[in-house]
């Protein structure tokens, strides 16, 4: 084990969230490190596809976003994070542009989709592959400052010292004033323990969230873990692939055996996983070649034009596989995808650990028991921000 380094802060995670912390603190003047499980790439973010949501519609406002989110919570998120999250969107969005993000524009304007939940166009898009776009310009800029990066340093232990906390991340004893917690979800691993598929990066395995429990942090709806309703599920090179919810928003609908619509393809994410499940259940749902369950995602009456600007990725996958989208229609089930609850955070994301804080899907409130597509990555970078902000100044 190498002799102890020091930093102010020390950020857990090198998905967007602890990026935006990350590079957000070390602007802020502290001295910073970023330790990462494996290589600063390897994460959920940079999987993301669909897009992130900001009010910019002219018939939109934080407001109605926040009460969008309320109602797909069920009424169950942290009204006090939601406004933050919502008021402080557009200015996120302008902060990853300043960074490099060039979000698809038409019309003088960004490209705005409606998404599940959603009473108005809302999702911003870098064609379908946001979270390539928004990680990799984080990394850059994380890459360009003088923050210091511990590659394949999983943390393993964390205490409390006099002066801050003591981290040990793989062959790394880190003492540092703060710490970021931004280590993500564990949907990878419920869903190997549960034998089902999930959409989610090998390093989603939630021992950062035990660690924080065990030091007596407090956590909410941590049980309540969210199917992405539109997994792939044939053919089988695309089975745990989540199929963009921008299909649905450009036009594409659920349909069952029969050809029948038998849900609002653009409900909140849960109603729809749901219907898929209840459907599959009536015996109205179609098998894989392989006896999958599933159902199909009529994508042919998605426009040519709407899929060459916000589906290309989806495209090029499922063309490669040997099957056209916009030709025949596609075999989808849901997928476990994102942990909807976690730790405990305040305004300025700090948890009930004091000197530790946590964005991104390591925490909950934001999303209640139920997300909206397309505000976890907003939530990584508003609250990755705020994370930065406030570990630095202590
Ligand atoms: C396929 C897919 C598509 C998605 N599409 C969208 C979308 O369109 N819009 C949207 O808003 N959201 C989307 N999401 C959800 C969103 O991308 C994630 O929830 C979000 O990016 C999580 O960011 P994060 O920074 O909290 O965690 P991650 O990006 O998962 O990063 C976690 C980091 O923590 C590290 N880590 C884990 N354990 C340890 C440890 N013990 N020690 C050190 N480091 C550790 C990991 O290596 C990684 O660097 C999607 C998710 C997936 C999987």
């Amino acid at each position: 084990m190498a002799a102890p380094v020091g930093f102010d802060v020390l950020v857990v995670g090198s998905g967007a969230a602890g990026l935006a912390a990350a590079v957000t603190a070390e602007r802020a003047g502290a001295r910073v490190a970023v330790a990462a499980k494996g290589s600063l790439q390897s994460c959920n973010s940079a999987k993301a596809q669909g897009g992130i949501q900001a009010a910019f519609g002219d018939d939109d406002s934080p407001e109605l976003h926040a009460q969008d989110i309320w109602r797909s919570s069920h009424e169950t998120a942290d009204m006090r994070l939601v406004e933050v999250l919502t008021s402080e969107a557009p200015g996120a969005i302008h902060w990853l542009e300043e960074l490099g993000v060039a979000f698809t524009c038409e019309n003088g304007g960004y490209r705005l989709a409606r998404c599940g939940g959603a009473s108005a166009k809302r999702l911003l898009q870098v064609g379908d592959r946001t979270g390539h776009a928004i990680t990799k310009s984080l990394r850059d800029a994380w890459e360009a400052s003088s923050g210091t990066s511990f590659e394949n340093a999983p943390l393993r232990e964390l205490e409390q010292t006099q002066a801050g906390w003591r981290a040990t991340c793989g062959e790394h004893v880190i003492d540092a004033s703060t710490v970021v917690l931004a280590a993500g979800g564990r949907c990878y691993r419920v869903a190997q323990e549960r034998g089902e598929l999930s959409t989610n990066h090998p390093g989603a395995t939630g021992e950062v969230t035990e660690l924080a429990l065990a030091l007596g942090a407090e956590s909410r709806d941590l049980e309540a873990l969210q199917y992405h309703p539109n997994g792939g599920a044939w053919p089988g090179n695309m089975q745990g692939y989540s199929i963009p919810e921008t299909t649905r928003a450009y036009g594409a609908v659920l349909l069952n055996a029969n050809g029948e619509e038998f849900t609002d393809s653009l409900g909140p994410r849960d109603q729809v996983s749901q219907a898929i499940f209840d459907e599959v259940e009536a015996g109205r749902g179609v098998e894989t070649p392989d006896g999958r369950p599933a159902v199909y995602l009529d994508t042919t009456r998605i426009a040519e034009a709407d899929a060459e600007v916000s589906l290309p990725y989806m495209l090029r996958r499922y063309r490669a596989a040997g099957i056209d989208p916009l030709a025949e229609k596609i075999l989808t089930y849901p997928v476990l995808h994102y942990q909807n609850g976690g730790l405990v955070i305040d305004a300025d994301a700090q948890t009930t650990l004091e000197g530790v804080y946590a964005c991104g899907e390591i925490a909950g409130g934001t999303h209640g028991r139920n997300r909206m597509m397309g505000n976890s990555l907003l939530e990584c970078v508003v609250f990755g921000r705020r994370a930065g902000r406030a570990a630095a100044r202590n």
